[in-house]
């Protein structure tokens, strides 16, 4: 066994520990990750906090992760010694099912393997990234381009594929009208994907104060939504909605400013259910929809993208000890725009 540092929760809301754990032995197709750097995404803390139930504890969260292969092992042919690397929210998937076989395998129907807070097929529990390494088989591994820090790169693993995902299924391209709601970790990101696949962006934010970031960041519309004139004016606009906010919307207001046939994809997972009235679809013939993360192969497809096209999250990196006063600021939605925690002080 390799014994790796981790931060770990012991149990649902508790305080972080600087601990240690057990990673397996490499099987001949695995990877070992020196990891560097490792996002925080809100399901980090939606996760630690036990609020979506079910939480496997002790639990080392973190999904956005970047690092160095370590070692490999003897049948690994996609990576050497030395190669910068990633590894998002899944950690393998049963490989045989329609969606494994054509690159959903966040879909797999015998069950994706979570990169944390979740069940290996070995019956043992998966830790995540606020760890030093981390031992993954290699399918389950991309490959970061030259042209993107590590540090910068590590919420790509998530925040970056959970946008990218859904806009190109929705086919999003110039003469589209894109809205992004909520402009945190996935939101900052989603701006960006969408403007450089030539859509027109509109941001919807709560208040005024990012604006200025929103339109650095390729936005061409910007409106806060605590302004109540904001909903009338956007009546019927958008083809596409891409909702990313943590908490509870009033979904009818947000399905009023779909044209007809237009789609509110929802990537935000608060822990209550929604409600809407039916009226509000059936008046437009509108859709809501969800999406989760994104294939391996669509991960490193959004990765090049990125590289092509200069998408970068904009981070704050921390050391180990600010996790939790990191969490708060990200529940204030005060962080611009996420957290990186920088392994090495772990
Ligand atoms: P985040 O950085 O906290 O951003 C969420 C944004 O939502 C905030 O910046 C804020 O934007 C807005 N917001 C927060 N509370 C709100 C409220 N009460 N009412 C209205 N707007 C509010 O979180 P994140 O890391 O981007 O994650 C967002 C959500 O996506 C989380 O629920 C997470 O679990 C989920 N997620 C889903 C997937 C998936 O595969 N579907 C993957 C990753 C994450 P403004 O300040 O601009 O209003
Ligand atoms: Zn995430």
């Amino acid at each position: 066994m390799i014994t790796t540092k981790v931060l770990s929760v012991p149990s649902a809301k508790a305080p972080f520990e600087k601990t240690t754990i057990e990673r397996r032995e490499l099987r001949p197709n695995d990877i070992l990750i020196d990891i560097k750097y490792s996002g925080i995404c809100h399901s980090d803390i939606h996760s630690a906090f036990g609020e979506w139930g079910g939480g496997i504890f002790p639990m080392v969260p973190g999904h956005e992760i970047a690092g160095i292969v370590e070692a490999v092992g003897s049948e690994v042919t996609k990576y050497v010694v030395g190669d910068r690397v990633g590894v998002g929210c899944f950690v393998d998937s049963c490989g045989a099912c329609e969606y494994c076989l054509s690159g959903e395998e966040q879909y797999c129907t015998k069950g994706v393997i979570n990169t944390y807070n979740g069940l290996d097929y070995d019956g043992n529990p998966t830790y995540g990234g606020y760890s030093q390494q981390i031992v993954v088989t290699e399918g389950f591994v991309v490959r970061i381009p030259d042209s993107l820090e590590l540090d910068v790169a590590s919420p790509l693993l998530c925040a970056g594929i959970t946008t990218y995902s859904p806009l190109k299924h929705w086919n999003i391209g110039p003469g589209k009208k894109v809205a992004i709601v909520g402009m945190g970790g996935l939101g900052h990101v989603a701006i960006q994907f969408a403007h450089a696949m030539g859509a027109e962006v509109t941001v919807l934010s709560r208040s005024n104060n990012k604006q200025e970031e929103a339109l650095k960041f390729g936005a061409d519309h910007y409106f806060a939504t605590s302004d109540p004139d904001t909903f009338a004016e956007l009546a019927g606009r958008f083809d596409l909605i891409l909702n990313t906010v943590s908490a509870n919307l009033n979904v009818d207001a947000y399905l009023s400013l779909l044209r007809i046939n237009g789609t509110l994809v929802n990537v935000g997972a608060p822990a209550e259910p929604d409600h809407y009235h039916v009226f509000s679809l059936i008046m437009g013939r509108r859709s809501i929809a969800g999406s989760l993360v994104g294939g391996i192969r669509e991960t490193q497809e959004m990765l090049d993208f990125a590289a092509e096209h200069g998408i970068a999250p904009m981070i704050e990196v921390i050391r180990a000890e600010q996790v939790e006063e990191s969490y708060e600021r990200v529940l204030k939605s005060d962080v611009r725009y996420r957290f990186v925690i920088d392994i090495s002080t772990l």
